[in-house]
């Protein structure tokens, strides 16, 4: 039997173990999806907002490839800690799969960047999303009146939507309590999303976009001022086609002619002259030079005026323009980090690799292979791991024969729990979904995710660690 491992149990990983269970060139297989969480999915589970039901009920695909009885789940065993180097993996695996994704966030570079208030988009999406990591009460929204968005990419995009949400809208989500709670006492009510160059170069897409208008209690403004900049803006007719989309809800919103929310009037050039409780302010052509200081916080971001240089970038004006802030969410993309005992491009955040076979100077490193953003870089849709991990299991069929011939080193989780991991094996993650169907009932609320380590690994397994998991007080909530 070929044993594989795979490391990372979000879409990429759960491709990767789907394509090398439905292939017929090595009938007897059997994969091993392994994960530092106790919870599979990854990304569905810890990145996709929590009021993308439809993207999120993705989940259930991927249940049901993991399901599959050639398949084992081997959550809370963390490669890199106790012992298990990427080398002892490989003892114990004929191929290991490395589809780690991208887990930290980009910088700016700019003073400031470190006040309080001033946080990653990925620090505020794992804390609405119950990353066990993530701490619970992380984001006080009570003081903040205005939020300041950088960046215009999807992720920027499901910031500003939780943001601009009412607490009531994501009653009926698997939202932890804390966050709820916290999301219900918030004051922002101004949330501006800045980009550096134009609307036809923004990174989302037109859908995401769109969302934004039919928020019930938001409207959306632009700055006529700022598309005016943008000659993809004035001629579209050359852009790709979802720039082209994207300009053209810009320009609905721009014109007053597409209402910001059903049923609203819209508030050509403006930030929603309608009654709304809280605008949404699309900005473009600034770029962030410093953010500033009030009180030992954040209190707003300083920006420099681009213009196109000609050539798809930007160059600065020399004019300033600050946008108060009392919380500043950096949405600039995820970067990916090394991991020990594997090889590093820094300069790209990926592993070196050649159809997903992992180089080690330059030569392919026999049964190391990697897969979707670790691979290529953090960039496409969900979807984009299915051929990102197609493309690395042919790799790895093709070099199968070789692979084959290596004797193993024992029983993968014997060795797992001598080296002095514990794992959450399918049982313990099913525990773990009982025990959040439970907490909702208890809350009055559908599913709610438990948010602590404690918690999840008390859940999974009984004793398996002190018990503590702190759902605290219900929060004061919304009626829904
Ligand atoms: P992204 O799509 O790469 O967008 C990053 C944004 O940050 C761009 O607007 C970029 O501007 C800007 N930026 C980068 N460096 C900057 C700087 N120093 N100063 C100012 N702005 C800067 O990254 P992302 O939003 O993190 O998304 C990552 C991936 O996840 C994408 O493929 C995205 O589609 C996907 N995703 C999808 C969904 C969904 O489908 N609903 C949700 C979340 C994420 P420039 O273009 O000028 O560089």
């Amino acid at each position: 039997m070929l044993r594989v491992a795979v490391v990372g149990s979000g879409p990429s990983g759960v491709y990767t173990a789907q394509a090398l269970v439905q292939q017929s060139l090595v009938p007897d297989v059997h994969v091993d999806v392994l994960d530092r969480l106790p919870c599979p999915y990854g990304l569905v589970r810890y990145g996709v907002a929590p009021d993308h039901e439809k993207i999120k009920s993705l989940q259930n695909n991927l249940r049901t490839v993991l399901e599959d009885e050639r398949i084992g789940f081997i959550g809370n065993v963390e490669v890199g800690a106790h012992g298990l180097a990427p080398a002892r993996l490989l003892e114990l695996y004929h191929a290991v799969v490395y589809c780690v994704g991208a887990a930290r966030d980009r910088r700016l570079g700019v003073p400031g960047e470190d006040l309080p208030g001033s946080c990653s988009a990925t620090d505020f999406v794992s804390w609405y999303s119950a990353h066990p990591d993530a701490a619970p009460n992380g984001f006080a929204l009570g003081g903040a009146r205005s939020a300041v968005v950088i960046g215009v990419g999807n992720v920027a995009v499901d910031v500003t939507r939780i943001l601009a949400r009412g607490a009531a809208e994501l009653l009926p989500t698997d939202v932890p309590h804390a966050a709820l709670g916290a999301l219900a006492q918030s004051g922002v009510r101004e949330v501006h999303m800045v980009g550096r160059r134009g609307p036809s170069q923004a990174k989302f897409t037109t859908k995401e976009l769109r969302e934004l208008g039919g928020l019930p209690d938001a409207a959306v403004g632009v700055e006529p001022s700022d598309l005016e900049l943008d000659p993809g803006y004035a001629d579209p007719s050359g852009l790709p086609a979802v720039n082209r989309r994207n300009v053209d809800v810009v320009r609905g919103w721009a014109s007053g002619s597409v209402p910001s929310s059903p049923g609203a009037p819209g508030a050509p050039g403006t930030a929603g002259e309608r009654a709304a409780s809280r605008r949404i302010h699309l900005r473009f052509f600034l770029r962030p030079v410093e953010l500033l200081e009030g009180d030992g916080r954040v209190a707003g971001v300083r920006f420099e005026r681009t213009v196109p240089d000609g050539s798809g970038g930007v160059r600065g004006t020399g004019m300033y323009e600050e946008i108060e802030a009392q919380l500043v969410l950096r949405a600039v993309g995820y970067r990916g980090v090394p991991l020990e005992g594997l090889p590093f491009d820094a300069a790209r955040g990926t592993v070196p690799n050649e159809a997903g076979r992992v180089l080690r100077g330059g030569v392919p490193s026999p049964g190391e292979y990697v897969a979707g953003w670790i691979k290529r870089g953090p960039t496409g849709v969900i979807g984009s791991n299915r051929p990102c991990a197609k493309e690395t299991v042919t790799s790895l069929l093709a070099d199968a024969a070789e692979l084959w011939a290596r004797p193993l080193a024992g029983e993968p989780l014997d060795v797992l729990r001598e080296l002095g991991h514990r794992p959450v094996e399918w049982p313990g993650w099913l525990a773990i979904e009982e025990a959040e169907a439970a907490l909702g009932r208890s809350l009055g609320r559908r599913s709610v995710k438990i948010a602590d380590w404690a918690g999840l690994l008390e859940a999974a397994a009984p004793g398996m660690e002190a018990p503590g998991a702190e759902v605290g007080a219900p929060p004061k909530l919304p009626a829904a």
